[in-house]
């Protein structure tokens, strides 16, 4: 697996073939990325059911908080694996898959994902893509893909390899380079969230609202409160119990549970987010950790300082969040 102290991966930039796809679905199956082609834009892709190649994905496209990902599935059967169709879904999915329509939903209980995968969030964003290149290496790797735009964050999305090959030059994080020709569409997928009773679109993209709507009635639009950028959504971040950051083993309370970082860390009554002070291993166990840690019975959860550098800036992006005061609206003013 790669970590912060391997040396940097050699991207192979690879034409596609039922060998090539083959070979992509063991790298991801290890646990490695793979950028391929969709209808859409190019995928980042990784195994969205290991927490350690979602945090892979977030440190590669150098994103400085966690969105929650699109996860994309083979077919309509594999997505109702891992998210709760109600009739709505079901009509879209009739509909549109397989096609550029995403659509964010509730997880089920038993699902498989990451939990870094959906950032902290019960919904799930999920896909199934129109493109052979992209069926298919759904279809050898046989889990779900986490996948954004196959391009460094902030940057225009990627329609075709040499694109994303302008991004990952030297690999940073990229293993292989599915060349499977320009993207049809080239633009993004329609987000339409059905986690709540008033389905809202929540990007527009390659599908027409109205060829929706046409379906399941008029969408809303996303509201000012952080919809449109759950991480902003401090409801969904907070565990139950208070969290404070930044707090050295003596500012630890009595009754405190301490979620610690690095090889100095206290050991007792403690979780370690990474011993050896990697910080993407850390970002791979932030939210199953947050959620160890909030029980019944311990008085609140102390974080100690997480350093602000790489993936470190998207873990206190989160923490912070979930640290602030619990009972006034979310500020509309952050980055
Ligand atoms: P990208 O993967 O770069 O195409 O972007 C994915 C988009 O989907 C982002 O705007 C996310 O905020 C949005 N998204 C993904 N999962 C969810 C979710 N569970 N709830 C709301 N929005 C989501
Ligand atoms: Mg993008």
């Amino acid at each position: 697996m790669p970590s912060d102290q391997t040396p940097k991966n050699e991207l192979r930039f690879l034409d596609v073939s039922v060998e090539t796809i083959i070979e992509s679905a063991r790298v991801i199956k290890a646990g490695g990325l793979v950028a391929f082609p969709t209808e859409t834009v190019y995928g980042l892709g990784g195994d969205a059911t290991n927490d350690a190649a979602v945090a892979a994905i977030f440190e590669t496209k150098g994103r400085p908080t966690f969105n929650p990902l699109i996860v994309h599935t083979l077919d309509a059967g594999q997505a109702a694996l891992i998210a709760e169709f109600d009739a709505r879904a079901q009509q879209l999915a009739t509909q549109f898959w397989p096609g550029p329509l995403t659509m964010v939903l509730k997880r089920r209980a038993d699902s498989p994902l990451s939990l870094l995968v959906s950032a902290g969030l019960d919904t799930v964003a999920v896909r199934v893509p129109d493109h052979p290149v992209a069926s298919r290496l759904l279809f050898e790797a046989g889990v779900p893909l986490a996948a954004p735009s196959a391009n460094k964050s902030g940057t225009i999305s990627p329609t075709a390899a040499l694109h994303v090959a302008t991004h990952f030059r030297d690999g940073d994080g990229l293993d292989i380079l599915l060349d499977g020709g320009s993207c049809t569409m080239g633009i993004e997928s329609t987000i339409v969230d059905l986690s709540t009773d008033d389905a809202v679109l929540l990007r527009p993209g390659a599908i027409a609202r109205e060829a929706i709507e046409a379906v399941i009635g008029p969408l809303a639009d996303p509201t000012d409160d952080g919809i449109k950028a759950p991480g902003m959504l401090k409801s969904h971040y907070a565990p139950s119990i208070p969290l404070r950051i930044n707090v050295t083993p003596e500012e630890r309370l009595k009754g405190e549970a301490y979620l610690t970082f690095g090889p100095d860390a206290p050991k007792r009554a403690a979780l370690n987010l990474s011993i050896k002070g990697d910080l993407k291993e850390a970002a791979a166990n932030l939210f199953a950790m947050l959620y160890a840690l909030d029980q019944p019975g311990i008085r609140g959860i102390a974080v100690m300082k997480i350093p602000a550098e790489g993936l470190g800036l998207a873990i206190n992006d989160r923490l912070e969040r979930a640290a602030a005061p619990r009972d006034e609206t979310p500020p509309k003013d952050r980055p």
